[in-house]
């Protein structure tokens, strides 16, 4: 906490640049290249705290993707400073913010932190579509007293909050590719990239659920395409609330899903799959005034890290088909021996 006491000379400031530079051309990860941006900010307007918001507009709130100084923090949209800057795409600086209807003090009062300036700027995706604010809260001078943010700090700060954007950006849109449409669920694509980063190189043990609606065909036949939509979004919300966190839900494909289950052997996952089962039997989903009941097949294994990620999918896969095979609206963990 000592050495940002000092204002940084321009070499000093080009080498921090540098420095940083050439970690985030290393990083992969969102979260910690947004932490090094964060801290980047930081240094260079020399401010004690600093956070990156993310504006979710789908959730209407916004969110500290990265804090320095202060945990994960949430807020409802156009709340606060941040909620402001992001709103009218404008930066914010508040040399008094006590005397600004747009701090809410209870900030501090939670927190028993003083804030004395804050320096907010809207940051924005290659569009020009504000996605976030990046904040620096008290700015401190050379000396060390509590200081005042200018245009200068602007200007350094918008280093920072360009390459925020865009590292955000690239996110976002690379999430987009994971993620189906009309459930919300991740994708097939989502799956492989969830499967190799949290399946492959985690000793625990894994279940895969592959489930199935069965006879789908026939309630777009009767009800219509659309109310075959409303019924996929039911399963897809059946689904992720009964998974755990740190369990996976995709659309495999068309009316097929994929749970992957951490830290579960293969009865209990089986059982899962049962009251998955039944929790979809019993459920009634109202289209436009009509009510309509669907049944689900599932095959469970639990996944064999010897072998390839399709492998183990064709093994669940050939659970489910047995499940099909043999009646529907059953959980089939063991396709049973000939004879
Ligand atoms: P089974 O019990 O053997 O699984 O029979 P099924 O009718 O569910 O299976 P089938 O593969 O014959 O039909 C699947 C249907 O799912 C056909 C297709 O039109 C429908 N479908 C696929 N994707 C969507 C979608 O996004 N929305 C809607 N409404 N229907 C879809
Ligand atoms: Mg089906
Ligand atoms: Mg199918």
């Amino acid at each position: 906490m000592e050495d940002h006491q000092k204002y940084l000379s321009s070499d000093e400031l080009l080498e921090k640049i540098f420095y940083y530079m050439s970690r985030l051309f290393e990083e992969k990860e969102l979260s910690a290249t947004l932490f090094l941006l964060t801290d980047l900010g930081k240094t260079l307007v020399n401010s004690d705290r600093a956070s990156f918001w993310f504006w979710d507009k789908r959730k209407h709130e916004a969110w500290t993707l990265a804090a320095l100084g202060i945990d994960k923090i949430t807020i409802p949209d156009n709340t606060g400073l941040v909620g402001a800057a992001m709103k009218g795409n404008e930066i914010l600086i508040v040399n008094n913010p006590y005397n600004d209807m747009r701090f809410n003090p209870d900030v501090d009062k939670d927190s028993g932190y003083f804030t004395k300036s804050i320096l907010t700027m809207p940051v924005t995706d290659s569009e020009g579509k504000v996605i976030g604010a990046y904040q620096a809260v008290n700015k401190i001078n050379t000396d060390g007293t509590d200081g005042k943010f200018t245009e200068e700090d602007v200007k350094r700060l918008s280093l920072a909050t360009a390459f925020c954007g865009k590292s955000l950006e690239s996110y976002v849109l690379q999430n987009e590719a994971m993620e189906d449409p009309l459930t919300g669920l991740r994708n097939r694509r989502g799956m492989h990239a969830y499967y190799e980063r949290r399946i492959a190189t985690v000793a625990d043990k894994t279940s895969i659920i592959m489930c199935d609606i069965d006879h789908f065909k026939r309630v777009n036949d009767t009800y219509g395409h659309n109310a075959g939509d409303e019924v996929l979004k039911h399963v897809a919300n059946t689904l992720l609330n009964s998974i755990g966190i740190n369990d996976g839900a995709f659309r495999w494909g068309g009316e097929e899903f994929i749970l992957l289950l951490s830290k579960k052997e293969l009865d209990e996952s089986a059982e899962f799959a049962e009251s998955l089962r039944q929790k979809i039997e019993e459920s009634v989903i109202t289209f436009e005034g009509t009510d309509i009941k669907i049944t689900m097949s599932f095959g469970v294994s639990e996944i064999n890290p010897e072998l390839t990620t399709e492998e183990n999918v064709e093994g669940v896969d050939a659970k489910l088909y047995y499940a099909k095979e043999h009646g529907r609206n059953r959980v089939i963990k063991e396709i049973p021996a000939e004879g």
